[in-house]
């Protein structure tokens, strides 16, 4: 028997989230799913009806760090009867039924184009609660048509959405699982973007981050492109930020950087662009699709036609087939782009992917000792180049209290540079602070006029 609906309205959810932007997005849209059935948000976990863990499979061991997190969610699960157990996410779609074999006390598992079941999932696991092995592991080429309109937006903060426009990946990086647990890609019809991101504006949101995991192949039914989409949503005149993440080097057509010129100042002048390498021969073992002098040319591309252009990246280190001369290939890169912020790790194997037939070669020392070099290099490089903006005056939106506790507050620039002030000042608001100071990582500064 269905429970009443003034039953699940005393019930709560408790959403944790791993793993990149695309992720909180869909926490959104399972919160938000939860919510339409009458749950309300949990302080936490203790007082949680509902768990659900959306997990990531791009980091390493992420299987055990789940199975590890869902151990630790036993005795939370047998305090009392009734509660429901989820693993969302790409662990859910690679581990599949194994979850229910290594972890019994899990009620449902829900793979990450199959997030529109949740809702359903979650009442049967509430109606049969010992009965109840709940497996989705579609991939559903409806899985990104979300009512957006019921989204609850949390994931970026005040005046800020996720809008997402692609789901899946048609690429092969030898290394990568997220075509096998995304699935390949689909996109959403502009006029359904352009219509979600007039709603979010005409609530107030002002930047506007457009979300694939290839976000630059986008294409449409229709044969509309990134491009084309970046000019449209340009012309919505209360969207003052642009941004789109994570772009493939392979795609950064001539087109689309016209496009990011002529949309003007709302497409934010920086661009997290993923080299991986800066070995020829190492891009061409990862089967990226371009080698380093292609990257090159788009990063030229982009200073050329939009000036101030600033660029972060993604580095692999310890690829099997990386020798000390493309290590130094990638440190050189690093030198030649300037960039503003890199993520780097060192490489270790995932199961199910190309690279695997190759060997977990390279030593852990070796490779541990190049994660290091590279990344003291880049912090070098950052600290340079935060340097250059003391005593430049920015405009930041306003993203609210340091997380550190520590009485400062944060804001974010169009060139993504983080700026801590003195607040308090108002979350979603433009303020103009001078800069006085800065760190590898963020840069400091003070009004120079009022948020209000
Ligand atoms: S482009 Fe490559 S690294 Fe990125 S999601 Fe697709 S397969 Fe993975």
């Amino acid at each position: 028997m269905t429970r009443p609906a003034a039953d699940a309205a005393s019930l709560r959810y408790h959403i944790e989230t791993w793993g990149c932007q695309m992720n909180v997005h869909d926490s959104e849209k399972l919160a938000s799913a939860l919510e339409r059935q009458g749950y309300a948000r949990a302080a936490g976990i203790d007082d949680a009806d509902v768990v659900l863990l959306n997990t990531c499979a791009i980091r390493e061991k992420a299987e055990e760090k789940v199975f590890s997190e869902l151990g630790r969610l036993r005795g939370w699960k047998g305090a009392a009867a009734g509660r429901v157990l989820g693993v969302c996410g790409c662990v859910a779609k690679q581990a599949g039924a194994t979850i229910f074999a290594r972890a019994p006390h899990v009620d449902l598992v829900v793979g990450p184009r199959a997030t529109g079941s949740i809702s359903s999932a979650v009442v049967r696991a509430r109606e049969a609660p010992t009965a109840l092995r709940f497996l989705d592991l579609e991939q559903r080429s409806d899985s990104i048509r979300f009512p957006f309109d019921e989204i609850r937006r949390e994931g970026l903060g005040a005046g800020k959405a996720f809008v997402t426009i692609l789901e899946g990946c048609n690429h092969r990086c030898t290394y990568c699982v997220v075509p096998r647990t995304r699935g390949p890609e689909i996109a959403r019809p502009m006029a359904e973007v352009l219509a979600e991101i007039r709603s979010l504006a005409a609530a107030g949101v002002v930047e506007i981050e457009l979300l694939g995991q290839t976000v630059n192949a986008y294409r449409d039914a229709e044969g509309h492109t990134l491009a084309d989409l970046l000019l449209r949503a340009a012309e919505i005149a209360a969207v003052e930020r642009i941004r789109f993440t994570t772009s493939h080097p392979a795609q950064m057509t001539e087109r689309l950087m016209d496009a990011m010129r002529d949309a003007g100042p709302k497409v934010c002048p920086y661009l997290h662009l993923p080299a991986q390498s800066g070995s020829s021969a190492v891009l061409r073992a990862m089967r990226r699709g371009y080698d380093r002098e292609r990257y090159l040319a788009k990063i030229d591309g982009l200073r050329r036609r939009i000036p101030g252009m600033r660029f972060g990246t993604d580095l692999i280190v310890g690829f099997p087939t990386e020798s000390d001369a493309d290590f130094g290939q990638t440190l050189d890169l690093l030198d030649t782009v300037q960039f503003d912020l890199v993520y780097s790790f060192a490489y270790s194997e995932r199961p199910g992917t190309r690279a695997v037939e190759l060997g977990d070669r390279i030593d852990p020392t070796t490779k541990f000792e190049r994660l290091a070099r590279l990344q003291e290099h880049q912090l070098s490089i950052q600290e340079r180049r935060n340097r250059d903006w003391v005593g430049r005056t920015v405009e930041v939106l306003v993203e609210g209290p340091s997380k550190r506790g520590d009485l400062r507050w944060t804001g974010r620039t169009a060139e993504s540079r983080i700026v801590h002030f003195a607040g308090p000042a108002v979350p979603g608001r433009f303020l103009t602070l001078r800069v006085t100071d800065s760190t590898a990582l963020s840069l400091r500064g003070e009004p120079v006029s009022s948020c209000a």
